[in-house]
């Protein structure tokens, strides 16, 4: 299933778009994510900005062929947790199963680079199977990740089916869709994908999607969240923090608002992996924290997402936390900090 319309090669691009030098010097290569923009969020770009926040995301650049030492092709390790050959099982009470290697729009700095855009297509029968069949055995996971790629880019029938042989198994699992879908392609999101998620909801669903920037927020993606959100399924977002795109406090301000105010709860912003050709986006840690405490001091805390990191070498996901409490002493006498700056005495 993909959105007609889409771009997919540097030269549909060109026609459309004055490349700048470092854009045309993107070569596909057997590693590279492959190019493909739908229609829908090409026209998101402001073509007269070169450094446009949208284009970032989408437009390769030949940075995307740099390869820096500590960087990997799997900085998570996900292979190593695979327990089938979809399915990763990294933390004790949930997993990940990768539904399908395609996208609508393949975003530039995308962490799962080594399989997305790849040949591997979308599961089939047998890999749904055996991962179903591995989750009937382990109690302890109480929520299974769809993922990818993008699992909306499987037909609605096509999910049906996966979700099916996923429930007969584990009628109990709470299942969270990850999908840029409402993003890049809002228009797929439709009252028979809703109508076939509601068949399956013996546990609830749950939508996590992936605003990046205020302008992605629009009529149409905000449609489409409402469809979900009127049948009862809570959608929670997830900002990758990209340099040159929203390393700001006003756009992180104005991405997180405008967020609540269509009914997405902000839940992870988080720093850049470190994975193969995407060094160009990551900003340093330092910045980040910087960024968070400030917003913090701007923003609801419903509005607030938690900065995180995802480990290399399997380290896993922790929270990146500004620090408030400067001193905790025996006596009991704590020394903090207040969001002001200024110092405060709890005893
Ligand atoms: C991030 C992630 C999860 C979900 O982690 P939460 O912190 O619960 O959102 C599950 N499995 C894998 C492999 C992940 O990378």
């Amino acid at each position: 299933m993909s959105s007609s319309g889409t771009i997919t090669s540097l030269e549909q691009l060109e026609q459309r778009l004055e490349l700048k030098s470092e854009e045309r010097a993107w070569k596909e290569e057997g590693l590279s994510l492959p190019l493909a923009i739908t229609e829908y969020y090409f026209n998101l770009i402001n073509p007269d900005d070169c450094n446009d926040p949208i284009r970032r995301q989408v437009v390769p650049s030949v940075y995307e062929n740099e390869r820096l030492t500590h960087e990997s092709d799997d900085p998570l390790a996900e292979r190593m947790f695979a327990v089938t050959e979809r399915l990763v099982h990294r933390y004790p009470s949930r997993a990940a199963f990768l539904t399908t290697d395609k996208c609508a729009t393949y975003c530039r700095h995308c962490f799962r680079r080594r399989f997305s855009g790849g040949s591997s297509g979308r599961a089939s029968d047998e890999e749904i199977h055996s991962a179903a069949t591995y989750l009937a055995t382990q109690s302890q996971i109480k929520e299974l990740l769809l993922t990818g790629g993008d699992p909306l880019l499987l037909s609605t029938g096509e999910l049906d089916q996966m979700i099916a042989m996923f429930r007969s198994q584990r009628s109990d699992l709470v299942l969270r869709i990850c999908s840029r879908v409402p993003v890049t392609w809002p228009s797929r999101i439709d009252a028979q994908l809703i109508a076939m998620l509601k068949k399956h909801a013996t546990a609830p669903f749950y939508l996590i999607t992936q605003f990046n920037h205020p302008r992605e927020i629009t009529a149409e993606s905000k449609k489409a969240i409402d469809l979900f959100v009127e049948a009862g399924i809570m959608v929670l977002n997830q900002s990758v923090l990209l340099k040159g795109v929203n390393n700001d406090l006003e756009t992180l301000v104005a991405l997180m608002e405008n967020l609540v105010s269509i009914r997405v709860k902000p839940y992870y912003l988080f720093q850049g992996d470190l994975v193969w050709g995407t060094s160009h986006f990551r900003t340093t840690i330092a910045e980040g924290l910087d960024l968070v405490r400030a917003l913090r001091r701007r923003v609801s805390h419903l509005a607030m997402p938690q900065y995180a990191v995802d480990l290399p070498h399997a380290g896993g996901k922790v929270p990146l936390q500004e620090q408030y409490l400067k001193e905790l002493h025996p006596d009991g006498k704590s020394i903090f900090e207040t969001l002001e700056g200024e110092t405060r005495i709890y005893q």
